[in-house]
């Protein structure tokens, strides 16, 4: 391509990198990319961890442009449209029970900065204005703006940015001696009660809120110990803490139930979608809430024009996104993507776990459709290696995402099991290719 225009910033992009080798995707279909110089290149990301139901989704294009043609734009604020609430009604229908109202945003960072504002607020209106900071995890990841840049336990997406927000983080959860577990390993409960210690150190009268991912995605995929979600839960039950899930990538099938808190067996107070809530077709994220939170912003003897939650966004509840959301849980139910998933995770499993004894490797962790392969450092820097295999599957037909010291994969809902195979093969070429 000639125009790599530097008018383009590109996001969490390597630039020198990019520069010498560029990767510019031009066309999609099902599960597959289309490369510039035409080759036919795998998803094994839906995307971002966005297009699980495969690319390209007829019916969510012509949602999209019915609803382009009929109402692009409605005001967000002090005006409704019909699509915005019967979305809301589809969420919490689906939802974990007790998740009976949903805030509209544009991202999974807009998620997140409007479940903390929420969890403050909360606090706030319910009397107890002291209870702001915020508790996070090493090593997660709740997007990029101020409060996701905060909580996040991330190095270097912080580094840079200084503090912003008032947070304190809970120990990771990637124990050495689970390396290739299956699935979920045992125990953790000792993890979840560092919670207590945070709690000693602030004070739970000072806190508002936990979050964490139910499974670490950015940081490589970290599957939570099985009793370690319920500790967290029962401490914050003890402690008045509010329990936020950031579910942006474990929504909507991907770990072969409807959410991660299905699948793990714990309901938190607040739930951060986005992501595949369009199929990644348009951008628009939600926030589910409990019945008790909602109902401390309702007053019902407060004056017409008083405005109960000061927040919201130009394009929440976006009609257009409104409809691809409609359109893709429509797809949802229909083809029962959860099922989906728990009929292809254990090929997706065997063929990742067959991966072990190639070189490099020093972990493989999956879950439902999520996975990744932790790779030894070279030269002591971590990423080197799981940058030149990128490149390597990418120059081999397999789209893959290196993050850290690790790739990891999401592949769409709707792969074979011959895409997940030959995912396999590219893998193994590439692990014996690169030093
Ligand atoms: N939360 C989690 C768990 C994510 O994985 C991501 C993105 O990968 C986000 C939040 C941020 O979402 P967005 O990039 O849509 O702002």
């Amino acid at each position: 391509m000639n125009n790599l225009s530097e008018a383009y910033w590109m996001p969490f992009t390597a630039r020198n990198g990019f520069r010498k080798e560029p990767r510019v995707i031009v066309g999609a279909e099902g599960c597959h990319y289309t490369s510039e110089d035409g080759r036919k290149v795998f998803d094994s990301l839906s995307g971002l961890w966005c297009c699980g139901f495969g690319h390209n989704r007829i019916e969510i294009a012509e949602a999209v442009k019915a609803q382009l043609t009929s109402l692009d734009y409605s005001p967000a604020f002090q005006y409704g449209h019909p699509k915005v609430f019967e979305l809301a009604d589809r969420l919490v229908e689906i939802a974990p029970k007790g998740l009976a109202h949903a805030f509209f945003t544009d991202s999974g960072s807009e998620s997140a900065d409007t479940s903390l504002k929420i969890a403050r607020a909360y606090w706030r209106m319910a009397g107890r204005p002291e209870k702001t900071k915020m508790i996070g995890r090493i090593k997660g990841y709740h997007g990029a703006n101020f409060a996701g840049t905060s909580l996040g336990g991330i190095g270097p997406n912080r580094r840079l940015f200084g503090l912003l927000a008032d947070a304190d983080h809970l120990p990771h959860t990637l124990r050495k001696e689970d390396a290739f577990s299956r699935g979920q390993p045992q125990g953790g409960e000792e993890l979840a009660d560092h919670l207590e210690d945070l709690v000693t150190l602030h004070d739970a009268s000072n806190i508002a809120a936990v979050i964490v991912e139910p499974i670490a995605g950015s940081a490589g995929v970290i599957v939570p110990p099985s009793a370690y979600l319920q500790r967290l839960r029962a401490i914050c039950d003890r402690h008045d803490i509010l329990l936020i899930f950031d579910e942006v990538i474990t929504g909507f099938g991907r770990t072969g139930e409807r959410f991660g808190s299905d699948a793990f067996g714990v309901v938190p107070d607040i739930m951060n979608l986005a992501k595949t809530l369009t199929n990644g077709a348009v951008p628009m994220g939600a926030v589910l809430v409990k019945d008790e939170i909602y109902q401390a912003f309702v007053d019902e003897s407060a004056p017409d024009h008083l405005i109960g939650f000061p927040h919201g966004y130009t394009y929440t509840g976006h009609p257009v996104g409104c409809a691809a959301a409609l359109a893709a849980l429509d797809i949802f139910d229909r083809e029962d993507m959860p099922g989906r998933v728990r009929t292809l995770a254990p090929t997706f499993e065997n063929m990742l776990h067959a991966l072990r004894g190639e070189p490099h490797i020093v972990d493989v962790r999956n879950f439902g459709l999520a996975g990744a392969i932790q790779i030894e450092p070279r030269d002591s820097d971590p990423l080197v290696r799981p940058y030149e295999l990128g490149l390597a599957c990418w120059n081999q037909g397999l789209y893959v995402r290196w993050g850290g010291d690790t790739l990891q994969f999401a592949p769409p809902f709707v792969s074979t099991v011959d895409d997940i195979e030959q995912m396999g093969e590219i893998l193994r070429l590439a692990l014996k290719k690169v030093s």
